[in-house]
């Protein structure tokens, strides 16, 4: 019986800690949450591109800023220590103009090697999820939140992810999804600076500078557990549902 009310109560304190997350990524987007909206009635200024934070996200796309620039300006990037273990920086790859970007957590060591993201055995497993969404890996856009490996694939170090998401960040301007879908823990707690679990942010659409970013479990958790090969595929027929098709 305990063990039951202990069980409730952390599942009731993870969907406070959703709900304030969901309310915080709103705020930061300028929008009144929807549920505290009436339908029909959202006010203009709610759009999450009037916002000030957003406006600042997206200002530089109205240069012509191409992914190639980004990449000249990373060069031999040595700005962490990163920079001298890897044998290739892996930048990301596939359709610069595609509606829907993946984003994962780091290369592996397959990835350092061929300098492409997603191209070991998870990235194979990814490959066929993109598949059975219908689509192709050169439709979409695979990249991570960091471009050199860490040793031993431990998790990115902050000081990592400082010097290397100014780069994602301007990748993403660049390319301007509809859609983004962060694979895994630490993609999606990055990108929406929460420590929500996966297990509860997963399933949803949340509000990134505007654009639609889906949480989902990655590619590697599901090779340990195809048990949730099922909810994936869920999250991202969600996704396939939201994307219009000339966006890819
Ligand atoms: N895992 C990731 O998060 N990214 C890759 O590119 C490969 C494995």
């Amino acid at each position: 019986m305990a063990h039951e009310e202990g069980e409730a109560r952390e599942e009731l304190l993870a969907l406070v800690r959703s709900l304030k997350a969901q309310i915080r990524s709103d705020s930061d987007v300028g929008k009144i949450p929807s549920y505290l909206c009436m339908k029909g009635d959202m006010p203009q200024e709610n759009r999450p591109l009037q916002n000030k934070r957003s406006v600042e996200f997206h200002r530089e796309t109205r240069t012509a800023i191409t992914l190639e620039d980004v990449k000249q300006e990373l060069g031999d990037c040595q700005r962490c220590s990163l920079g001298r273990l890897r044998t290739n920086l892996v930048f990301g790859e596939g359709n610069p103009k595609s509606g829907l970007v993946f984003v994962g957590e780091a290369p592996g060591g397959d990835e350092d090697v061929q300098g492409r993201p997603f191209v070991g055995r998870a990235g194979q497993l990814l490959t066929r999820i993109i598949e059975a969404m219908g689509l192709k890996r050169k439709d979409v856009y695979i990249c991570n939140i960091l471009k050199c490996r860490p040793p031993g694939n431990r998790n990115p170090k902050p000081e990592e992810i400082n010097a290397c998401e100014p780069f994602l960040i301007k990748q993403l301007k660049v390319i301007k999804p509809q859609v983004i879908c962060a694979l895994g823990t630490f993609a999606s707690h990055t990108l929406l600076k929460t420590d929500v679990p996966i297990t509860v942010l997963r399933g949803k659409f949340h509000a990134y500078h505007g654009i639609q970013l889906m949480p989902t479990y990655h590619p590697a958790y599901l090779l340990r557990n195809p048990g949730a090969k099922k909810q994936v595929w869920e999250d991202v027929q969600k996704i396939m549902r939201f994307l219009s098709p000339q966006k890819l």
